[in-house]
């Protein structure tokens, strides 16, 4: 908000939002709860914040999840989400002086909510594909870690108030996850994607289920770990929840952070894929002597002390010149070179 607004605007929106927040915490019964702090909160130091141009103006959503504890009240979660229309500073015809930016349109939404109930956590995810249903993606396409299949189409298999754009909604929420997402109708399926982080399967889906090579190696197969939604018994959001259950369940397969540290040979170039952080480093995939696509634009990578001691696990020589990143924005590939 803060980018697009002036030292010259006018802040009186405030003290408006303030006042909505302090009558509904009061209709609520949580008057012990103060809305300047809460409001303050979601204007300077949300946890999600996105704006875009659109038509002339610049709209900008912020929110933030906040855990009340209070004397005497149960602990509970509050979500704070303010939608708000600027109109950017400009010259009115004529007019020497520029009239500062100003806040147009501004709406306050408050909202009890549960993050420990799975379903709760779809209910925010809900907010935030509206999000950004209404200002686009937050980026461009790119490699993504993971895969989600999703097998059937709820809307020809009856799943009560599909929206038309019910696969541009799952898109959006596999892109908070950083998931690609793929679509199956059946009866073929192509295979399984490689990094399988969920796969759902809205029956009756008229295919064959994919099937998996047994660990031992024998020619059984085994059935693929997937979320089962029954389309004609559930609605959209209803299997919406459910995915996102699902979502935030994963976790990365341990075995990939499972190596036994060694030292790097001289001249060795090894890519990595960071999959996740651990408390006080950062977790890497296995390494290949494959780069990205974007092959020798490696640049030394600074700054950095969670993913050096991420490598310092791995490589017992390591050092942190040797520490380097793909110079395209948004592909996120290390590498470590080791001198020769
Ligand atoms: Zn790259």
């Amino acid at each position: 908000m803060r980018v697009v607004l002036e030292a010259r605007s006018d802040y009186a929106f405030v003290g408006e939002l303030v006042e909505t927040a302090t009558a509904w915490l009061r209709d609520q019964g949580l008057d012990e709860d103060p809305g300047a702090d809460i409001v303050a909160q979601v204007l300077s130091a949300p946890s999600f914040a996105m704006s875009a141009d659109l038509n002339g103006t610049t709209t900008v959503w912020h929110a933030v999840v906040l855990r009340r504890v209070e004397d005497g009240v149960p602990p509970y979660e509050l979500l704070v989400r303010v939608r708000a229309t600027v109109k950017k500073r400009h010259f009115p015809e004529g007019a020497s002086t520029a009239v500062p930016a100003a806040i147009t349109a501004k709406d306050l939404h408050l909202d009890l909510i549960d993050l420990a109930d799975d379903a709760e956590v779809g209910v925010l995810m809900d907010h935030y594909i509206s999000m950004v249903r209404e200002l686009g993606p937050m980026r461009s396409a790119r490699t993504l870690p993971y895969n989600i299949l999703v097998l059937g189409n709820p809307h020809e298999l009856g799943c009560a108030d599909t929206p038309a754009d019910w696969q541009q909604q799952l898109t959006f929420l596999a892109d908070a996850f950083d998931a690609n997402i793929t679509f199956e109708r059946g009866p073929s399926v192509a295979g399984v994607p490689k990094n399988l982080m969920c796969l759902v399967r809205f029956d009756p889906f008229a295919g064959e289920l994919p099937r998996k090579k047994k660990a031992d190696g024998s020619d059984d197969q085994d059935e693929i770990e997937h979320t089962a939604i029954e389309a004609r018994f559930t609605t959209f959001k209803e299997a919406f929840q459910r995915i996102c259950a699902a979502l935030n369940a994963f976790e990365p397969p341990q075995t990939s952070d499972e190596f036994t540290p060694r030292d790097l040979k001289p001249g060795e170039k090894i890519y990595h894929r960071k999959i996740g952080n651990a408390v006080g480093y950062d977790r890497f995939n296995a390494g290949s002597t494959e780069s990205c696509q974007h092959t020798t634009e490696y640049v030394r990578y600074y700054n950095s002390d969670k993913a050096v001691k991420g490598f310092k696990r791995r490589y017992t020589n390591f050092e942190p010149s040797w520490m380097h990143h793909c110079k395209q924005g948004g592909c996120g590939m290390y590498a470590v070179f080791c001198p020769s």
